[in-house]
């Protein structure tokens, strides 16, 4: 039998006060913690994202300010960090998965890959990072996946080489700010329910759509949604993971057992 999903966290309050920026923030992932944080009492929560339209359904919420941006774009988050400063939590989200084998992956694909899953967290904590030691304190967390280190997955070659890459810049980044103040950690989900997964799954031929009745049929029978990897980012962003950094969350209703 499946097990239910966790409702969002019901204890407000955990992050109030915090300024919050997440990319990705239009849709999935991003979005459920960007309305994740608002609800524990951030009080600027900058939600980033290359998707103008799907942003507008933010616009208004009282908190969200919103960033029309590319995360491959180094000068256009430098200028981001100039306009928002003291910012305490940085949620690195965005993220692109290219279906294909080693052979079927072009240099174009693999150079995109990491563009847009790793060099853009480069940009980011370059951006953000100095204002965080300047106060001594500040939460990183940055988006990696199963298919990582933790597991090799079926036509996600480019897509875990950069997942893998996330895990030791994270552990780079936590290790140089450790008496600093400034955390850094790595959050790697399962496949979760959002709207670029079910996109993905349409895409798919048939031996992989064997592949992915495998996986929701495994364990906890059902796949994450995304307010399940919100709830850890909130913990992760808030003063009660203190003594986390440099750590490795994996959350994936037992993919990797
Ligand atoms: P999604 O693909 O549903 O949405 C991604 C958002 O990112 C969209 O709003 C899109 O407009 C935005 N975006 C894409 N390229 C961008 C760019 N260059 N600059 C700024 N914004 C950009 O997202 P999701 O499925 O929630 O995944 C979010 C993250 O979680 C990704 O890093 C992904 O690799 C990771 N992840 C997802 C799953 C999953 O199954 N969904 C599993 C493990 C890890």
């Amino acid at each position: 039998m499946a097990s239910s999903p966790a409702p969002a966290a019901s204890t407000p309050g955990r992050l109030k006060g915090k300024r919050c920026i997440v990319t990705a923030a239009a849709q999935g992932i991003g979005r459920a913690t960007a309305l994740s944080f608002l609800r524990e009492g951030a009080s600027l929560v900058v939600a980033v994202d290359i998707n103008k339209e799907k942003l507008k359904t933010l616009e208004g919420i009282p908190g969200i300010v919103t960033k029309n941006l590319d995360v491959r774009d180094g000068v256009g988050i430098r200028a981001l960090a100039q306009e928002v400063k003291d910012i305490d939590v940085l949620f690195n989200c965005a993220g692109y998965v290219h279906q294909g084998c080693i052979l079927s992956t072009t240099e174009e694909h693999w150079d995109f890959s990491f563009d847009v899953n790793v060099k853009s967290m480069y940009h980011f904590i370059q951006a953000f990072l100095p204002s965080m030691l300047e106060k001594r304190q500040g939460s990183i967390i940055n988006m990696s996946s199963a298919a990582s280190t933790l597991r090799g997955i079926e036509q996600r070659t480019v897509y875990g080489a950069t997942k893998a890459a996330v895990i030791g810049l994270t552990k780079g980044v936590a290790r140089d700010c450790v008496r600093n103040g400034v955390r850094c950690n790595v959050v790697c989900p399962a496949p979760v329910a959002t709207e670029s997964y079910k996109e993905r799954c349409q895409d798919l031929e048939d031996s992989d759509k064997d592949h992915i009745e495998y996986i929701e049929g495994k364990l906890m029978g059902r796949l994450a949604t995304p307010q399940e990897v919100a709830n850890l980012c909130v913990y992760l962003a808030s003063d009660e993971a203190s003594y986390h950094t440099g750590n490795v969350f994996t959350i994936d209703g037992g993919f990797c057992l």
